[in-house]
C-alpha cells in the first residue's frame, strides 16, 4: 500500500497526499481540462495554471505534462508556464533548455490517403504534429471504420509507424515511443530521480504511464470511468482539479527539513 492512500469503491484507491517528495506527471486533455468538440477550443481554467505553478515549486521543479498534444499547444494553453513536456506521446521531449526526441516520420503516404477523405467529410480534422498526426473524427463518430481503414491502409507503406486510438482520435506515431517510456526518461534525469512518480490521465494511451509509475513504487491514477490498470481513480477533471488545488494549498509555504515535514512517503 503506497503510504497515505486510502481504498475507495470497488477496490480503487483515493489519490495519495502529496508530499514533497512526489514527481507530478500529467495528461492534458481529459485530465487537466474537460474534452471539448475541437481540440483547440479546451479552456484551461486560471486555477489550473495557478495549482501547476504552485505544485512545480513545491515539487522543486518535478511537475512534467505527457501528452499526445505538440509543445506550442501546451505551451499555449498554460502560459506563462513553461513545464518539463513529454509531447506527442513521448515522441518529442523537454527538460529545462533540453530538448530533443525521435525522427519524424515519413508521411507522405498518410497525407495521400486523408486528402480525399478530408475533401468529402469536412467534419472530420487532420492535426499535423512534429513527429506524426491525428485524425479526429469527434464531430463524426460514425466514421471511425473509415478513417481507420485509411488510415491502416497508409501506414502498410511507412515502416516504424504505428495507429493509436484516443477518445474520438487516431494518431499515427512512431513505434518506439509512448507515454510509459517518456516517464522513464523522466525518472533517470537528477530532476526526478528518487522521487514517487505519480501519472494522471483518462485515456487508454495513459495505461503504459500509469504501469511505468507503479512498478516505481508510484501510483497512476486514472480520470474518469473506463477498464484500467491504475491503481487509483478520479471520477472527473473537476475533481482532479479540486485535487491539484488541495495539494498546492497543502504544500504552500516555506520548505521545511525533510525530518521536520515528515516526508518520506512513498
Ligand atoms: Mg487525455
Amino acid at each position: 500500500m503506497v503510504k497515505g492512500v486510502t481504498r475507495q469503491h470497488f477496490g480503487m484507491l483515493a489519490p495519495p497526499s502529496l508530499t514533497r517528495r512526489h514527481a507530478l506527471f500529467l495528461d492534458f486533455d481529459g485530465t487537466l481540462v474537460d474534452i471539448a468538440a475541437q481540440p483547440q477550443a479546451v479552456q484551461v481554467r486560471p486555477d489550473v495554471v495557478a495549482s501547476l505553478r504552485a505544485l512545480h515549486e513545491a515539487l522543486g521543479g518535478a511537475v512534467a505534462i505527457v501528452t499526445g498534444r505538440t509543445a506550442a499547444d501546451i505551451d499555449r494553453f498554460l502560459a506563462p508556464l513553461h513545464l518539463p513536456l513529454a509531447c506527442e506521446h513521448g515522441a518529442r521531449y523537454r527538460l529545462g533548455d533540453r530538448s530533443g526526441g525521435v525522427a519524424a516520420l515519413r508521411l507522405q503516404p498518410v497525407l495521400d490517403a486523408l486528402r480525399p477523405l478530408l475533401q468529402r467529410h469536412p467534419e472530420l480534422r487532420a492535426e499535423p504534429k512534429n513527429a506524426g498526426i491525428a485524425l479526429h473524427y469527434r464531430q463524426a463518430p460514425q466514421l471511425e471504420a473509415l478513417c481507420r481503414q485509411a488510415l491502416e491502409g497508409a501506414l502498410r507503406c511507412v515502416p516504424g509507424a504505428e495507429l493509436l486510438q484516443g477518445k474520438c482520435v487516431l494518431e499515427v506515431k512512431p513505434t518506439a515511443v509512448s507515454k510509459g517510456g517518456a516517464i522513464l526518461r523522466f525518472m533517470d534525469e537528477p530532476l526526478f530521480t528518487g522521487r514517487v512518480p505519480l501519472f494522471i490521465g483518462d485515456d487508454v494511451t495513459d495505461e503504459s504511464g500509469f504501469v511505468v509509475v507503479q512498478s516505481r513504487g508510484g501510483l497512476g491514477i486514472k480520470v474518469g470511468d473506463g477498464a484500467t490498470q491504475a491503481l487509483a481513480r478520479l471520477e472527473s477533471p473537476p475533481a482532479l482539479r479540486a485535487w491539484l488545488a488541495g495539494a498546492a494549498a497543502a504544500l504552500a509555504g516555506p520548505r521545511l527539513p525533510r525530518a521536520a515535514a515528515g516526508e518520506g512517503a512513498r
